[in-house]
């Protein structure tokens, strides 16, 4: 994948909204950055690469948010979820398809990118959220 793109979390989720998930991958030393970055905390590298990553992980924590911002206040109460992907990377993310009471701790979710709405102005919150591997839909 050859993404001449700048390496910040704005690209990111334009990527996400193509129904990429990708990570910056320092040319020098190697090392994923998720978010992606512009200059590499390990070796101070300034060169990148987009790669695809995994888009299955783990729950590493979660919490129930039930006083929103506005924008989410229709959603109230959520969830909010850390995964930890298979490479080793983090993404925060809303759980959905699930209620909180059957979240557990280490359980498969993947990342799961949600339909463009053309008419919202990018960007309104991430276009992924995260669900139960075993849950269809
Ligand atoms: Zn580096």
């Amino acid at each position: 994948m050859n993404i001449q793109e700048p390496f910040s979390i704005e690209q990111f989720y334009k990527l996400i909204s193509q129904d990429k998930l990708m990570a910056g991958k320092c040319l020098k030393c190697g090392k994923l950055h998720l978010p992606p970055r512009p200059l590499c905390d390990n070796c101070y590298n300034t060169q990148f690469e987009w790669i695809p990553i995994s888009n299955k992980g783990k729950l590493l924590t979660y919490t129930v948010i039930h006083i929103a911002p506005p924008q989410f206040h229709h959603l109230a109460p959520y969830t909010i979820g850390i995964i930890e992907l298979d490479d080793n990377l983090k993404l925060p993310g809303v759980i959905q398809n699930i209620s909180h009471e059957q979240l557990k701790i280490g359980m498969h979710l993947t990342v799961h990118f949600d339909s463009c709405n053309e008419s919202q102005t990018w960007p309104p919150w991430p276009k992924y959220h995260l669900k139960p591997v075993d849950i269809i839909n």
